[in-house]
């Protein structure tokens, strides 16, 4: 009994996250934002890459103002070069990458008819491509430490299809054949690989969407809401902590249920 007491204590006062070091792709804004703030607060060492320069420092001054550390590069993830300097600074800077989170995600909506050539690429640039570009370039140095977890960010419309978003389901369904291929591959060295697919959650993504289809969208999903960004910056942490070390290849969904 005692010795379960001070378990307990002891786990309440382990920070999750302490002394990893996290790159967070698209970390300016959304689920990005907050998991960045998240895994500061859980002790982490914080690398924002974003285009988004002033999100991505009005951000780490908020993980600043709550004691947590936390730097910014201006990334581009779909730009090779860009990114393996960026992934050298932060080794040089940090001596160790933990965890990559390929969070950074864009839409550009359109039905199969009206979707411009340029429409497709953009969103296969940024979604797929980037999380390969970044991948390649950080996997390296989780090899020649023997460990690390890179956590990809897929989503339900890659797991079902979505009106409008070919380009969009063709990303987030491949970010999931790569994912698995990455697990095996980098299983040796000890890094896991997994997907989080979220449902629809409230962010800036979906602020276009009209009241009425949010509210079909909540009538549909068993748990009838919304997912927020907590509700992701949660599968992250968990795929990124301690416990989750057996846990690679898996697609965790965090949706309410409205994929079953
Ligand atoms: P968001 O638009 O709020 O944030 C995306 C961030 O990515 C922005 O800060 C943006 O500047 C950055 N970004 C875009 N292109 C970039 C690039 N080339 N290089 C670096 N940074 C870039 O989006 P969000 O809603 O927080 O979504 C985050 C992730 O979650 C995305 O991958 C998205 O597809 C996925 N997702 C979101 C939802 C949702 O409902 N919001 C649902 C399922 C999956």
């Amino acid at each position: 009994m005692v010795a379960r007491y001070f378990h307990a204590a002891l786990t309440l006062h382990m920070k999750r996250a302490q002394d990893k070091v996290v790159i967070i792709t698209g970390g300016a804004s959304g689920i990005g934002r907050v998991s960045a703030l998240r895994f500061a607060a859980e002790g982490a060492t914080v690398v924002i890459w974003d285009i988004d320069a002033a999100r991505a420092e009005a951000t780490c001054a908020e993980i600043a103002a709550q004691g947590g550390q936390a730097v910014a590069a201006v990334v581009n993830t779909t730009q090779p070069e860009q990114v393996a300097a960026a992934a050298q600074a932060v080794h040089d800077q940090f001596g160790r990458i933990d965890v990559l989170i390929n969070n950074a995600g864009i839409t550009r909506d359109a039905t199969l008819r009206k979707m411009t050539l340029a429409q497709w690429q953009q969103v296969l640039d940024v979604n797929l491509t980037g999380v390969f570009i970044c991948t390649q370039a950080v996997a390296p140095f989780m090899e020649a430490q023997g460990s690390g977890r890179i956590i990809n960010t897929s989503s339900v419309v890659g797991l079902y299809g979505n009106f409008g978003q070919a380009n969009y389901a063709a990303t987030k369904a491949g970010l999931i054949g790569l994912t698995k291929t990455l697990a095996r591959e980098l299983g040796k060295y000890s890094i896991t690989v997994n997907a989080v697919a979220p449902g629809f959650i409230a962010t800036d993504m979906i602020d276009s969407i009209p009241e009425k289809v949010i509210d079909m969208l909540k009538s549909r999903t068993p748990l009838r809401r919304l997912g927020t960004p907590e509700d992701i910056a949660s599968a992250y942490l968990f795929l990124a902590s301690d416990e989750a070390g057996f846990i690679s290849g898996a697609v965790l969904s965090v949706d309410g249920a409205v994929t079953i």
